[in-house]
């Protein structure tokens, strides 16, 4: 299992690299979890310079590191 971990990370990111992206983009609402596609959509909460995403869904938590110039 643990082999994989690192290939699994880089599915992960790729699968949810369309969600940070937007969020980067400033749209954090109707946003999709790419994991589980639950109806009920993702959380997105700023904290400093950096945002959570997560889904109550499938508890995924993804963080965002806004590039701020
Ligand atoms: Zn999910």
């Amino acid at each position: 299992m643990d082999e994989n971990a690192e290939d699994r990370l880089t599915a992960l990111e790729s699968v949810w690299y369309e969600i940070i992206e937007a969020v980067n983009a400033g749209r954090t609402s109707g946003l999709l979890c790419p994991e589980c596609n639950a109806p009920d959509g993702l959380e997105v909460e700023e904290r400093q310079r950096r945002t959570i995403v997560t889904c109550p869904n499938c508890k995924r938590v993804v963080e965002v590191a806004i590039a701020t110039a």
